[in-house]
Formats: structure tokens, C-alpha cells, sequence
């Protein structure tokens, strides 16, 4: 992905990396505060108690573990060798009620986002800010785009038109 952070970002991102231990949820919640997103968090009135809600955006973010939610494919999730079958069960009803979640979030005009644990992971953790960051904006744009007769820009031809030459003579 090509580069478009500020150096801020960039140093915040580096300092997430070398920290230990930040819990995913927090590197996140972190990130879109200092990039001027402002947040609820585990609002429980909402279907599957989203993790981030930005309702500016009527936007939700799940920040999801990979075992628990049954990340596939991934490195982080693989059924533990005993008593497979019951866990087996159980992740596959997180699944399911992630699923009916979502779909009720959906259907009530919010749009929902999926962050995972593995893609915060040091070697990937700058490109998936990145990536969030940039989803946001379209966000922001398609809700946000201004009515043309409000804030028509008139093409005004004349900043052309001026003598170049003029800005050398001050
Ligand atoms: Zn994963």
C-alpha cells in the first residue's frame, strides 16, 4: 500500500509496535482518537455490544480475536487437539451470532467494519490503520458529500489567466 501517513501517524504507529502488551482494542481505540474520530465503546444497546461505535458515521468497528471468532484462514486460530468437537461447536455459534448481528446492524443503516486481532500484529499493524483510516474517509465522503446547489465552486477562469510574470517582480 502506498504511503500516505503523516510522520505523527507513522510515530505513533512505531511506538504501538515496540510497546508489549497493548490490548488490540486499545491500539485502535488509540488510533481514531488522535486522528479526531470520537467514539462510543461496548454500547450495549446495540446488537453484539459493538466494540467502537462512531455514530457520526453511523459507523461500527469490531475489534474480533481470531480463536474466539474463528478467524479462517489464520494463523491465530486452530481448534485445540482436545475436546476439538465441543470447541469446534462453540466457535462456529460465535459465527453465527456474529453473522445475525451484523446483519441487524445492516439493516438498521449501519455500515460494519471488522478489524482482526492477527492483522494488528507488528508486521501489519501500519497497513491496517492505514487501510481503516482511508475506509473512514470514503465513509465520511459518501455521507457528507455536499449538495451542489449549497456549495457549488464556480470554475473561475481568471486565476489562470493571471501574467505569471507579475509574481516575479515583489
Ligand atoms: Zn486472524
Amino acid at each position: 500500500m502506498t504511503d500516505i501517513m503523516t510522520p505523527e501517524q507513522r510515530h505513533f504507529c512505531m511506538s504501538q509496535i515496540k510497546g508489549k502488551n497493548t490490548k488490540p482494542e486499545i491500539m485502535v481505540r488509540k488510533w481514531l482518537w488522535r486522528n479526531g474520530y470520537r467514539y462510543r465503546i461496548n454500547d450495549k444497546r446495540l446488537p453484539g455490544k459493538p466494540d467502537i461505535v462512531i455514530s457520526r458515521l453511523k459507523t461500527i468497528i469490531f475489534i474480533n480475536g481470531c480463536f474466539w471468532h474463528g478467524h479462517t484462514p489464520c494463523d491465530k486460530f486452530k481448534l485445540p487437539k482436545t475436546n476439538t468437537q465441543f470447541w469446534s461447536a462453540k466457535i462456529t455459534r460465535n459465527q453465527e451470532r456474529d453473522a445475525a448481528n451484523h446483519m441487524q446492524l445492516k439493516l438498521t443503516g449501519w455500515t460494519v467494519l471488522v478489524v482482526w486481532e492477527c492483522q494488528l500484529k507488528q508486521q501489519t499493524l501500519i497497513d491496517t490503520l492505514q487501510a481503516l483510516t482511508i475506509r473512514l474517509s470514503q465513509i465520511y465522503l459518501s455521507q457528507f458529500r455536499p449538495k451542489p446547489t449549497t456549495y457549488a465552486i464556480e470554475s473561475d477562469t481568471s486565476f489562470a489567466a493571471e501574467n505569471n510574470t507579475d509574481y516575479g517582480n515583489q
